[in-house]
């Protein structure tokens, strides 16, 4: 500090000193005169450098400005430290910021957070695709005149958030089902938070529809076969009668079981790790397992033929993959008239994989009902499908192996001339076959 002093006050008592000096040697009305007027100019030089230095401050920029002499220099100096220290502090905190933005930015969840008043301050990119809101548009204007949903318009009234609100048809085409909560936070402010729960509740009403279909698929054979039982207990018939309500038991027992073995098969399909790629899959074992049960459950009644083309073995769950071509193979056969052609081929395909088809010359499929046929318990006719012996699963677990596999399902079918099912697989899991 006396160094500051010593700078500022150096320059008019150097003048004086001179000045008196002066006066002492020569006349003292000049050297009054002389001292003044330096004095005076020092003044004025001072004043301009306040008002240059003022101008400068209103910039907001002190850096590189130019600095005066003496005292000034150190003001300056002082200035720029700090200016330098509170610049750094400035973009640090705007770093801090935006990773801050960028966060939220990044969640799937909706988030707005509202004023005391319930008018938006500020909500990320997620609210376009919830509620149609422009994050920086919309900002400032009241919730509730934007969301115009009248059960969201009424919670946002009742105050109370305890609970969710859930509300459907949100989002640009109606097809969202969202959760939404406010949480209320410093002083009156509130922050909405909103998350898709569509496939959720996509997921929770398969769940339901499963166990419902599920339930009526066994609730069907058990009404027949307590049924007969209770025929057998109450009344006297014959022997022969005795044993054709057997008979009938047997094959809705059997109908269960199989029901119940698929069930099983797709449990295990949904909950065990994808299938590795190291096992191999001896496809000419595989095809002659499967013409044999092809004939055997065809009885002569088609012409049966299969070709195995490409010397190629699939990577893979052989149990799965059997399972899936065998599918295909036997309803080919149930959907296929007595005297109808089945073929079935193990052949490469287009992209440079291999494909494995299956072509009957059967009942066909309705176009409009092809892309549902995977879905579980999906049946075009559901007596006929009964009446064969089918449970509604067989696809929905070919098309799950096959995802599995990486491989796809495709179908082509036109009604009354016959369906093509084929599964093809990529180059990755295939391997040369001993
Ligand atoms: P299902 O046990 O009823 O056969 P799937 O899942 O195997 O169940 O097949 C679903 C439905 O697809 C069947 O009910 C049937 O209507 C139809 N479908 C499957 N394969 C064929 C085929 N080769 N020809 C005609 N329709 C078929």
């Amino acid at each position: 500090m006396p160094r500051e002093i010593f700078k500022a006050l150096f320059f008019p008592f150097a003048i004086c000193l001179i000045s008196f000096i002066w006066g002492e040697i020569f006349s003292f009305s000049a050297a009054f005169y002389l001292g003044f007027f330096v004095l005076l100019t020092h003044c004025f030089i001072q004043a301009w450098y306040t008002i240059h230095f003022l101008s400068n401050l209103q910039k907001d920029d002190l850096i590189g400005k130019k600095r005066g002499v003496g005292i000034w220099r150190d003001i300056y100096d002082q200035l720029e430290k700090k200016s330098k220290i509170w610049r750094q502090a400035v973009l640090q905190s705007e770093v801090q910021y935006n990773q801050f933005i960028q966060g939220i930015q990044a969640s799937p969840n909706g988030l707005i957070m509202l004023d005391e008043v319930d008018h938006i301050e500020w909500c990320n990119n997620i609210c376009r695709d919830h509620f149609r809101l422009d994050p920086f548009k919309d900002v400032g204007q009241p919730v509730t005149f934007l969301l115009r949903n009248p059960q969201f318009i009424s919670y946002m009234q009742t105050r109370d958030f305890t609970r969710p609100l859930h509300l459907d048809y949100m989002g640009e085409q109606g097809s969202l089902m969202l959760m939404l909560q406010v949480f209320p936070y410093g002083e009156n402010r509130k922050l909405l938070l909103s998350q898709d729960i569509t496939i959720l509740k996509k997921n929770e009403s398969m769940r339901q529809d499963f166990v419902a279909n599920v339930s009526h698929e066994l609730r069907t054979p058990l009404t027949v076969v307590s049924g007969f039982l209770e025929t057998l207990r109450d009344l006297k018939i014959s022997k022969l009668d005795q044993k054709r309500y057997v008979d009938l038991m047997f094959a809705q027992t059997s109908r269960m079981m199989t029901l119940v073995e698929e069930l099983l098969i797709l449990t295990r399909l949904d909950s065990s790790p994808l299938t590795s790629k190291t096992t191999k899959v001896h496809i000419e074992d595989l095809f002659e397992k499967l013409i044999l049960d092809a004939k055997s459950l065809s009885q002569d009644k088609h012409v049966i033929e299969a070709h195995r083309l490409i010397n190629m073995d699939i990577l893979g769950a052989e149990s799965e993959i059997f399972s899936a071509f065998s599918n295909l193979i036997v309803n080919a056969i149930r959907y296929t008239p007595e005297g109808g052609a089945i073929t079935f081929e193990w052949k490469a395909d287009r992209e440079g994989g291999a494909v494995f088809s299956v072509k009957d010359s059967g009942i066909g499929i309705a176009q409009d009902d092809i892309p549902r046929i995977t879905e579980r318990f999906y049946r075009v006719d559901r007596s006929r499908s009964r009446d064969t012996g089918g449970t509604g699963l067989g696809l929905a677990i070919v098309k799950h192996v096959a995802s599995r596999h990486n491989a796809s399902l495709k179908i082509e079918s036109e009604l009354s001339i016959g369906s093509t099912f084929s599964i093809h697989f990529p180059k990755d899991r295939l391997v040369e076959a001993d």
